[in-house]
């Protein structure tokens, strides 16, 4: 399969095997920390490892970057899987950088034996004082020059215990003078004390995200390093470490692209943590979340997010991306796939005087005109019909095409009705609206097919279901939370980015709904059953509003 517009970085696969580079193979990695659950930001990067990997017939593998045990944990290594596959994703094998902890720690040793490292007994501040800047140079560390010998000798204690954590560092001993700030002798391993969620007390000394990556795509056999821009001004050094450790024509090679931002949308994972731990969303999966778990219990589809992703594509510029892009592809996927239903928010009854009582019709019902293949359905017709509240009004504009005294609307799938009237309470609130049903307009009988300007949807109340809904909005306020530098980005928290109505009716069509499962509620929006579900009362999602919301 040929495409027109290849990205940058398929550009570079495709001269890459022209030029039969590392024998025409191609490897790819996806390498999450397991210290948190993805996000729609990773989903990019997936699409980008596992798509390249797919269309070049190479290999993906899934390698979990899990260099600090200090946040990491199994139940994240659980749920990055679980999301993988949801996008439809599948690896060749499943790495852990912990399984290279021995190769790392050898080619350390190699390292300081070649007098290309050393440990150094500064603290962190000392040892940032001495980092000079971009145009100062750096000044050395008194321990540069120490002999390999004690340098072993410590390295080893630094991992038996005996050195408490922040008391040394092994550092690559490379340039304090070179522009590239990486290359100012850089921390290579540190000491840390708590258990690894894998290799338990094993191991003390820890190696850094820099020594580590490169490394593992190394021992891995990976082509293709794709990550993102800010590591950029890392690649030099891993090319080094490459320099240092590689003794044949094989070399992975890095590229960088630009990393995915949402507005409206924090995307930091310690942020995210911070939602999650202080309790300002439900958790992980709070479907306000721009984690792929949040998205999917809210129902945005895998095929949207992909099909969202594949249209802003991959570039060297860093950007932000209208959520609204993302809102839209979810939009069009449902539409073209989810059954559409009666859903009522705010229910007010609706009476209709002239109709028998007792009486129960079947209306036929599409289950989704853009698509005949998924069929129609029956829907019970009553004398008392539930309706929204806002489709009444008593005194109305001159606008106003749904019920208000003297007006004409259809009922969806149904009868044409006249209002007639309406209850009211001691107060003054509408109880009850009453409206006449003209027998001829049924869909197939001579009248069906007289000119409404408004048609509203209704649910018979002896055939309705109780429904509880949840409408979400945005989580932040602002259009770039993280731009806000001045203010806490809990402050900027949107307070009614989540409003619960409960009493909602909903038609009995629905009573085999499970959760995940997707509707339209017609003429409000999108609406996927949630797992708080009851025998009593379904929940429901709203994953996305209708654009156009109200047809008037
Ligand atoms: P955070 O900075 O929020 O902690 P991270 O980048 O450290 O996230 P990792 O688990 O290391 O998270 O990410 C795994 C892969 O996903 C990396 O290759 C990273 O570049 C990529 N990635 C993370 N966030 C984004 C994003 N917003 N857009 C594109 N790719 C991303
Ligand atoms: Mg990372
Ligand atoms: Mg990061």
């Amino acid at each position: 399969e040929s495409r027109k517009n290849l990205n940058f970085i398929e550009q570079i696969v495709e001269n890459d095997l022209k030029e039969g580079k590392n024998g025409g193979r191609i490897q790819t990695r996806f390498p999450p920390e397991p210290n948190g659950y993805l996000h729609i930001g990773h989903a990019k990067a997936i699409c980008l490892d596992f798509g390249i990997a797919e269309r070049y017939g190479g290999i993906c593998n899934l390698r979990f970057d899990d260099t600090n045990p200090v946040k990491e944990d199994m139940e994240y290594v659980d749920s990055i899987m679980e999301d993988i596959k949801w996008l439809g994703f599948h690896w060749e094998n499943v790495y852990y950088a912990s399984d290279y902890f021995k190769q790392l720690w050898d080619f350390a040793v190699q390292l300081i034996k070649e007098g290309k490292a050393y440990v150094d007994e500064q603290s962190a501040e000392e040892i940032a004082k001495q980092k000079g800047t971009p145009t100062i140079p750096g000044t050395h560390s008194p321990y540069r020059d120490r002999p390999s010998e004690e340098s072993l000798e410590l390295f080893e204690k630094m991992n038996s215990g005996e050195i408490p954590e922040g008391k040394m560092v092994l550092r690559a001993k490379i340039d304090m003078a070179s522009s590239n700030m990486h290359f100012r002798d850089p921390i290579i391993y540190r000491v840390i004390h708590i258990p690894h969620h894998r290799t338990g007390t094993q191991w003390k000394a820890y190696p850094m995200y820099d020594f580590a990556h490169g490394q593992s795509d190394y021992f891995e056999g990976v082509t293709h390093s794709l990550c993102t821009l800010e590591f950029e001004v890392h690649r030099p050094l891993y090319d080094w470490f490459l320099d240092q450790l590689a003794d044949s024509d094989y070399r992975p090679r890095q590229t960088e692209f630009n990393r995915l931002n949402l507005t409206y949308t924090v995307m930091s994972k310690r942020k995210l943590l911070q939602l999650v731990q202080e309790k300002l969303v439900s958790g992980w999966d709070d479907p306000r979340m721009p984690t792929l778990t949040g998205m999917r219990r809210r129902g945005y589809t895998a095929q949207a997010i992909r099909n969202f992703i594949d249209k802003i594509g991959y570039t060297k510029y860093e950007a932000i991306n209208d959520v609204s892009l993302l809102e839209h592809a979810v939009r069009e996927d449902l539409n073209a796939h989810a059954i559409r239903v009666s859903g009522v928010i705010d229910p007010i009854k609706l009476i209709l005087t002239n109709y028998p009582e007792g009486q129960v019709e079947e209306m036929e019902a599409i289950n989704n005109p853009e698509d005949e293949s998924m069929g129609g359905r029956k829907v019970k017709f009553s004398r008392e019909l539930w309706i929204e509240r806002d489709d009444f009004m008593e005194e109305a504009p001159k606008k106003y095409f749904r019920l208000t005294p003297g007006n004409e609307v259809r009922l969806k799938n149904g009868y044409i009705v006249k209002c007639t009237g309406c209850r009211k309470d001691e107060e003054g609130n509408v109880t009850e609206v009453y409206a006449e049903y003209d027998p001829m307009t049924k869909s197939g009988m001579p009248d069906s097919n007289r000119k409404v300007k408004g048609t509203i949807h209704w649910v018979s109340v002896s055939h309705s279901l109780d429904a509880e809904v949840r409408l979400y909005d945005r989580l932040f306020m602002v259009e770039d939370p993280a731009s806000e530098k001045e203010k806490d980005f809990r402050e900027l928290l949107n307070p009614d980015s989540l409003i619960v109505k409960k009493g909602c009716k909903v038609e009995e069509y629905l009573k085999d709904a499970k959760p995940l499962d997707s509707f339209q509620f017609q003429r409000i929006g999108y609406f996927n059953v949630d797992r708080d579900s009851t025998e009593d009362t379904l929940v429901f999602n709203r994953t996305v509003a209708l654009k156009d919301s109200w047809k008037k």
